[in-house]
């Protein structure tokens, strides 16, 4: 099928209110171009050079998600122009971003990274963790972060339950914390990808980031 195509189905399947983020890491910009064309405008990218590059190439109507892991020497090179930054795995991390959304003059969008995998591989912060930090109140002192909600990514296996559970945990933590802190900003839980995005979907998802179901496997 063609990237056009794939799209159209991905967008097809998704309840309405959940916002597909295509995955463009690693594919060349004629190629993701064609999901421009499709009628993308929201790209999620991995490596910050990479993601630079291909702003400065590109349409400047797309919005560009961090969604891999971000080094700290790194935020430099994106706060200009991201639009939301999907992997806040440390409160270093974040103290660097509102650093550098002063120097752009902005306020820049973020979700915590939860991990909720079995996977030791992932990054994120533990769910006691990240009630910690809200609990001491940091976050007030970092005037140019808006928190949006949550991200976190489910066990790569092929047991459906292990993963439907491991979703509805991440919703029902997204909604305590919603209530608890963060009424008025929450309204982003990106989980599920291209294995597993109908079933994010099922437990609440509002934003999948979709890429090989969509281009082809990255080989
Ligand atoms: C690469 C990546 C995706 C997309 O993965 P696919 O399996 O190609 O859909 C989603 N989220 C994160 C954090 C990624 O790094």
């Amino acid at each position: 099928m063609s990237i056009t195509a794939n799209i159209n189905q991905i967008n097809a399947s998704l309840p309405e209110g959940v916002t597909l983020v295509t995955v463009t890491k690693t594919y060349p910009i004629d190629v993701i171009m064609e999901a421009y064309q499709a009628g993308e405008r929201i790209f999620g990218e991995s490596r910050p050079q990479e993601m630079v590059a291909k702003q400065a190439a590109m349409p400047k109507d797309i919005m560009w998600h961090q969604i891999g892991s971000l080094q700290t020497n790194k935020v430099k090179y994106i706060a200009p122009f991201v639009s939301l930054i999907h992997s806040v795995d440390s409160a270093k991390l974040l103290e660097v971003i509102n650093k550098e959304a002063i120097k752009n003059n902005r306020i820049i969008d973020v979700l915590f990274e939860v991990y909720i995998a079995e996977e030791s591989t992932k990054h994120g912060w533990s769910e006691n963790e990240l009630i910690e930090y809200l609990d001491l109140q940091s976050l007030k002192s970092l005037t140019n972060i808006r928190v949006r909600g949550l991200m976190g990514m489910a066990t790569y296996t092929y047991d459906n339950e292990q993963v439907r559970c491991e979703f509805n945990h991440l919703k029902n933590l997204f909604d305590n914390l919603k209530n608890k802190y963060f009424a008025d900003s929450f309204d982003t839980l990106s989980m599920g990808m291209s294995g597993d995005y109908k079933l994010a979907a099922e437990c609440g998802s509002t934003m999948v980031r979709v890429g090989s179901s969509i281009f082809g496997s990255r080989g």
